[in-house]
């Protein structure tokens, strides 16, 4: 039988898909193997293993027109081989590792990024990949530290590291700075600077034409006076930090700064407005900024609409036909729901003595007609970007920034949801700090806050984009895992366990600690309701509490909760 061209082509996309696939796992372990050089170092044998991949990868990426990617792999190749050889004859280790890593870990993440701009095919639900997700996140969060004193630089990147943030050191005086700073710029990043160098790196970055926002620049200092922060704001960094580091504040702030340069600039927008030819106007101009927009049909069903399409914004025209928006936008605010929608009215009225008596019916700002496109785009971005930040302030604990109790709950009976509907398996793990208690009675409330913000950003770093986190109780965490069955859910929560019992707080008189968790992990697919299998997750905590703390459990439907095979 004769294939269509159709059907070859469809085969060969198949094929590049599968290749896809592949080639992220692929580069996830040597991800992991990057960090794990950095930590420990490699044995010998990991070292080749990685080897052969990267020779395999550069082999087969071309053919799947990814030919970037296979350059990249075969540079990497390339230059780890020399080290190979070297161990062969018995090399000296210490300072070959020396060498390699900064090398072997940026030429990893150069692999992951020309990756990620890739075309995802759809995810093998039912084949993720065991450890998926362990470090993806941390690869893609950059910290550049600039910072010239060996030492002090050594125990900043470990210290970063332990958050799953990528850490690359630069030297201020290499030819490479400008290479990282327009590199990072592109990526998510954050920029770690002495304050002694700061100077020096906010003009090189003014020079590259590189923003605070694309590249913030975090000052670290000796000096904790007004006037050293007053001069590193001016000089244009986004944060201060005073030796000795606070690095839960410090993880916190790269963790902020990353995702607000996340946040894309768009909105969701229902316009009232009865002109067709306006509307279909204002709409193209903002769907070509990628705002979405949905026009009211019938001004009777406004309310239905509301809660159909949950706007950012709506914009209002004043005169409408045979009714008056400001009434409209009144009618709106019957309803508590509403309460703090932002109504931006459009409307030729001029005067602002008579804009001034229509908002005082409840809209939060006028655009006289006729309104600029270029003024409309930004001034209903801006709105649309403040109605986000404070919805998110209404779903979010302020603490962690994560989802608060009932939101979390929804996305755990969402997800199993989507398991019947998609046949894929999903978990849910309830995790709680152990002895939190003492931790409060020991070194005060504050320090317990810290503790429980490094539990989050730490979740934040090493969990996959998809994963959802809330902050389920005071000190209990809950997490649903889309694409997790229960025993890599487990594997997943135990490693972050074990990075989370690594961490040092530090307490009065800079004495340290280090506090362990204890997790319940419960597969959504064994339940028919959420709130079932947050119950089974909960009885496997306290089982894991029972058993000594510091590990995770998984409940299993037939015993109630029970430590599965290993
Ligand atoms: P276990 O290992 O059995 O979980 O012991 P525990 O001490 O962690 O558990 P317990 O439930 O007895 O105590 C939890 C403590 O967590 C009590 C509460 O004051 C504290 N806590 C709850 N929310 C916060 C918070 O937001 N900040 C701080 N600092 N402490 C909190
Ligand atoms: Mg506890
Ligand atoms: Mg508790």
């Amino acid at each position: 039988m004769r294939l269509s061209a159709t059907d070859i082509q469809a085969s060969l996309a198949a094929l590049r898909d599968r290749f896809l696939v592949r080639a992220r796992e692929e580069v996830l372990y040597l991800s992991q193997q990057a960090e794990k050089m950095r930590r420990v170092g490699l044995t010998e044998a990991e070292l080749s293993e990685a080897y052969s991949l990267l020779h395999r990868l550069a082999g087969s990426a071309g053919t799947f027109g990814l030919a970037d990617l296979g350059e990249a792999a075969r540079s990497l190749e390339k230059s780890l081989k020399p080290y190979l050889e070297d161990d062969e004859q018995g090399g000296c280790a210490g300072s070959v590792r020396e060498a390699l890593e900064p090398m072997f870990v940026s030429g990893v993440m150069a692999l992951s990024e020309l990756l990620r701009d890739q075309q995802t095919p759809a995810a093998p639900l039912d084949q993720p990949s065991a450890d998926a997700g362990i470090v993806s996140q941390g690869m893609q969060v950059r910290v550049l530290v600039c910072q010239e004193q060996a030492r002090v630089s050594r125990d900043l990147v470990d210290g970063l590291a332990l958050y799953g943030f990528q850490c690359i050191q630069v030297s201020v005086a290499s030819s490479s700075l400008e290479r990282w700073i327009k590199e990072s710029s592109r990526v998510a990043s954050v920029c770690v600077v002495d304050d002694e160098q700061l100077e020096q790196v906010a003009a090189e970055c003014r020079r590259l034409g590189v923003t605070g926002r694309q590249l913030p620049l975090l000052c670290l200092s000796r000096d904790d006076s007004f006037e050293k922060r007053y001069w590193a704001a001016a000089t244009g960094a986004e944060g201060f930090f005073a030796e000795p580091l606070d690095f839960p504040r410090l993880a916190d702030s790269v963790e902020r700064l990353v995702s607000e340069r996340k946040q894309p600039a768009s909105g969701r927008v229902l316009m009232v407005e009865d002109d067709p030819d306006l509307a279909e106007h204002y709409r193209l101009v903002l769907e070509s900024a990628g705002v979405v927009v949905r026009l009211v049909q019938s001004f009777r069903n406004l309310i239905g609409e509301l809660a159909d399409f949950r706007p950012d914004i709506v914009l209002m025209d004043v005169q409408l036909e045979g009714m008056s928006g400001i009434t409209l936008a009144r009618l709106i605010r019957f309803e508590p729901r509403w309460l703090s929608l932002p109504i931006v009215y459009l409307s030729s009225e001029d005067d602002p003595e008579n804009q001034l008596a229509a908002m005082s019916e409840g809209a939060d700002e006028f655009l006289v007609k006729p309104v600029s496109d270029g003024y409309l785009v930004r001034s209903v971005l801006l709105r649309c970007r403040r109605a986000r930040q404070l919805s998110e302030l209404m779903n979010r604990d302020s603490l962690t920034g994560l989802f608060k109790h009932a939101l979390i709950k929804q996305q755990a009976q969402m997800e199993l949801a989507n398991c019947r509907r998609l046949g894929h398996s999903s978990s849910v793990a309830m995790i709680d700090l152990d002895h939190f208690k003492q931790v409060n009675d020991t070194w005060g409330h504050g320090c317990g806050d810290k503790v429980i913000k490094a539990l989050s950003n730490l979740l934040k770093n090493r969990l996959r984009e998809t994963d959802v986190i809330g902050r389920y109780g005071g000190e209990e965490f809950l997490v649903v895992l889309p694409g997790c069955d229960a025993g890599q859910a487990r594997r997943v929560i135990e490693d972050i366990g074990r990075s989370f019992a690594e961490l040092s707080f530090f307490g009065t008189n800079d004495e340290s600690f280090s506090v362990t968790l204890s997790a319940g992990v419960a597969s959504l697919n064994d339940f028919t309701h959420g709130d079932e299998a947050l119950e089974a997750a909960d009885q496997a905590l306290y089982q894991q509490k029972r058993a000594g703390r510091n590990g995770v459990t998984v409940f299993s439907p037939q015993q109630g909760a029970g430590q599965e095979e290993p």
